[in-house]
């Protein structure tokens, strides 16, 4: 027996990555499914979703209805809040250097999964408010078993069931796990002076503590630290976390109220031994995960999606072909590895007390302070790989 594109097109998963993987491939496809019960509105982090990401939600028709409810970011700033004999210096990336509106939208997590799941309901693709409970590969077919009894005979799996995927699991792909010792303190804050669209990123001595601009005199802050300081930031009252939020940052934002009780999400780090199997392609936290620095993990994401609709054949009979398998894992692999290992290394050197390794970090930073070229080349690699090679070629071929 062959399998045919009779078979459904299953997206396991329908957290930020999986309601887009299925939106995006059900205007390609027909016979889409979408597995998953869509979370509750209780997650209360922001995520800045950048550039590269945005003109792909753009060409899907999303990102009309995201934009009303998402705030730009027009220049993004690195500033040493160490205690160090070695400091770093301030750097300023302005958006405008490399010919871009923005660098990216801030949006409330909660809302995105809202407006995602309301184009969700809006499209062809059928929702089964289930989870996949079982999966056995048949010939030619990878079956799913739900939660509600229903049974599939999928042509293809997306795996973009996040970190614990089961999917992963059942196409026989080992991942490699790690923890930090490491907790990001989330919440959002109103402020009495304007933040001007500038997100900052204060390198500490135990992770990142970086703010966001949110609409209005709005921000959300991101506050990685040992996990014995974030249970402590937990136990405040809002009022007196608010204290420590405003000192932290000097003031920087005039007087600052917490009004959302924060949130703690302790830091691992995944990679898997491949990026599709036996009919399962991992999109998401099922292929990556590492520390929120740079935001770089939901962006990754949605480059999974953009690059597994480039690999799709849309007249092909068997999606899951050994050769579509192998396309997907050769243009994933060296994106995602590169980026786990850069926000790894990152990760570290702010947490290293070793005086060379800080020596190098403040090296770097100054070399991007003083060197314009090299600011341009890191920007644009920060937000999607390779456009950084390819833009002097882009302005030579201009001249
Ligand atoms: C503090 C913090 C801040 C961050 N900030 C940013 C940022 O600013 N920018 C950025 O790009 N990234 C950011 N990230 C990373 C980003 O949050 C993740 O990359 C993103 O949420 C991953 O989405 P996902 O859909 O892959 O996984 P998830 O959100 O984990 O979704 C997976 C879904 O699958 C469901 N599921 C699990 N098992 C099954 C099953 N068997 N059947 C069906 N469904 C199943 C789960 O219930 C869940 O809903 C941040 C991360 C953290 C921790």
């Amino acid at each position: 027996m062959t399998s045919t594109r009779t078979d459904p097109i299953v997206v396991a998963g329908t957290g930020h990555v999986g309601l887009i993987a299925a939106i995006a491939l059900g205007q390609s496809f027909d016979n889409v499914i979408s597995l998953g019960v869509v979370p509750d509105g209780s997650d209360r982090r922001t995520t800045a979703l950048m550039m590269p990401a945005i003109r792909f939600l753009q060409r899907i028709g999303l990102w009309d209805k995201i934009e009303p409810h998402a705030a730009p970011i027009h220049s993004m700033r690195i500033l040493d809040g160490t205690n160090r004999l070695v400091r770093s210096p301030a750097v300023t990336f302005e958006a405008s250097e490399i010919d871009e509106p923005a660098f990216g939208y801030n949006i409330y997590n909660a809302t995105l999964t809202s407006v995602l799941n309301e184009a969700l309901k809006q499209s062809s693709v059928r929702h089964v408010a289930a989870s996949a409970m079982r999966y056995h590969s048949v010939e030619a077919a990878m079956a799913v078993e739900a939660s509600d009894g229903s049974m599939f005979s999928a042509n293809i799996v997306i795996a973009a069931d996040g970190r614990s995927s089961l999917a992963r699991e059942a196409a026989g792909i080992s991942a490699r796990t790690w923890q930090y010792n490491q907790t990001a303190i989330v919440l959002s804050f109103s402020h009495t002076r304007e933040h001007h669209d500038i997100s900052t990123e204060f390198h500490t001595e135990y992770g990142p503590f970086t703010i966001v601009p949110l609409a209005g005199k709005r921000s959300s802050l991101v506050w990685v630290t040992t996990p014995a300081h974030a249970a402590e930031l937990l136990e405040l009252s809002l009022e007196q976390l608010a204290n420590r939020v405003e000192e932290r940052m000097q003031s920087m934002l005039g007087a600052v109220t917490v009004d959302v009780a924060p949130q703690g999400w302790p830091l691992s780090g995944l990679v898997p031994t491949s990026f599709a199997r036996n009919r399962v392609f991992l999109a998401g936290e099922s292929a990556h995960v590492f520390p929120p620095i740079g935001a770089q993990g939901l962006n990754l994401g949605v480059r999974d999606v953009e690059i597994l609709l480039e690999t799709l054949p849309a007249d092909e009979t068997d999606l899951g072909s050994a050769q579509i398998i192998s396309t997907y894992n050769r243009k994933r692999s060296p994106d995602i590895i590169a980026r786990t290992g850069a926000v790894d290394a990152l990760n570290r050197s702010l947490l290293s007390d070793f005086l060379p390794v800080q020596m190098v970090r403040s090296g770097g930073l100054e070399l991007l302070r003083v060197f314009s070229p090299l600011r341009s080349f890191v920007m644009r690699e920060g937000l999607r790989p390779g456009s950084g090679f390819r833009w002097p070629r882009r302005e030579a071929d201009r001249v």
